[in-house]
């Protein structure tokens, strides 16, 4: 599945939003054997109310969202890139995530200690930013020469690493994150293997006031505006509400959101812009056992996205049977979609589209 680690400086809430995520009534509704893997591993409910309503209609007796995995990874402090505070344990953590959470503190609270002994997190943002970008800088050095050995028989593996290392390298002295580097589309999946710090795509998390969850404040104003030109995204939260949310059921939870002018709790805003980060879109399998939701990434072909299910269904894949979300519901259900003249058949080079309920043929 999908990894978003939770960065941030000390005392930023970190924890306490990892807290509230999972263990929010909509992470623990789904019967998934594990909901918190390890202490500071834990899984989450993918929101989708789509699947709510495909379940209504096909009198689906299991619903079974699609999960994401958040990892709250604590240690980065100044000067962690050179062994302060936990070490390089954090940075294999941030290493293995596919996205980056950056909590930022923009809640004033003279009780709680800041780090750096004042509110700014758009200097925090770059603090934490530093350390990634000493700490990719160093890796990158020391693969390189690695690389250098092995070079002299020049296979082409060793050849591309050796070139994307290098232009990642160079970014990084210019003072910027390896993420501003365009790669091709053939380079990609080299790049992604490089598994660079700064080349993840990051979500600026802003932990505000209780008072402020609906529209910020003056702090999650500045860091929007640096996320714009970073061409980053930026979500406003509240820790605090959320922490109180998820120990409430839905319906007080519902009660409660409104009290505080809120139109959804902000875990749910913060998963779907996770989601969106990641590139990633749901399709549906639907029947009387079970409605369940599946996460693939945008692009993907019929037979990878059944791959997702499981590896035999990628490999005997024969054909897919597709009706789209809004025209499953507009027909009441797969028949009323069939006679509509919904119901498709696709093959191995079909793109799968968000929302698509999906039934997969396959051979093995
Ligand atoms: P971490 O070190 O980043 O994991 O931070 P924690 O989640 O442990 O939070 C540090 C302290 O800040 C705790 O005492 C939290 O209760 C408090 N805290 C977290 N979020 C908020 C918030 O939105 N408002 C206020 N006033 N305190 C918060």
């Amino acid at each position: 599945g999908f990894r978003m680690g939770i960065v941030g400086l000390p005392n930023v809430g970190k924890s306490t939003l990892f807290n509230a995520l999972t263990r929010t009534a909509a992470a623990q509704a789904a019967n998934f054997p594990f909901c918190t893997i390890e202490p500071n591993v834990g899984e989450v409910a993918v929101p989708d109310a789509r699947l709510e309503t495909l379940a209504a209609i096909a009198g689906s007796k299991q619903i079974i969202p699609t999960r994401m995995t958040f990892v709250d990874i604590a240690g980065l402090v100044r000067g962690a890139s050179k062994g302060e505070g936990l070490g390089n344990q954090f940075l294999a953590n941030i290493r293995e995530c596919d996205a980056i959470a950056h909590v930022l503190r923009c809640f004033e609270d003279g009780d709680i200690t800041h780090v750096e002994g004042r509110i700014d997190p758009v200097a925090d943002a770059e603090t934490i930013e530093t350390e990634l970008m000493l700490a990719d800088m160093e890796s990158i050095e020391r693969r390189l020469a690695n690389l250098a050995r092995k070079l002299k028989g020049g296979d082409k593996d060793s050849l591309d690493q050796d070139r994307l290392l290098r232009q990642a390298l160079a970014a990084l002295e210019a003072g910027k994150p390896a993420r501003s580097v365009t790669v091709s589309e053939d380079d990609s999946r080299n790049w992604r293997l490089l598994q660079l710090l700064t080349s993840k795509p990051v979500l600026y998390v802003c932990n505000v006031e209780e008072s402020c969850a609906a529209n910020g404040n003056s702090q999650s104003a500045r860091v929007a505006e640096m996320a714009k030109a970073q061409g980053a995204a930026t979500v406003v939260i509240s820790a605090r509400i959320e922490e109180e949310i998820s120990q409430l059921a839905a319906e007080e939870a519902e009660m409660f959101l409104e009290e505080m002018g809120l139109h959804e709790a902000g875990l749910d805003r913060l998963i779907r812009a996770g989601y969106e980060l990641l590139g990633l879109q749901t399709y549906f399998t639907v029947g009387p056992k079970e409605a369940r939701a599946w996460t693939i990434t945008k692009g993907m072909m019929a037979p990878q996205a059944a791959g997702v299910i499981h590896g035999d269904f990628e490999k005997g894949f024969i054909r897919a049977e597709t009706i789209a979300y809004d025209d499953y519901v507009a027909g009441k259900g797969e028949s009323g979609a069939k006679e509509a003249g919904k119901f498709r058949v696709e093959g191995k080079t079909y793109e799968v589209k968000d929302g698509d309920v999906l039934h997969f043929l396959f051979s093995g």
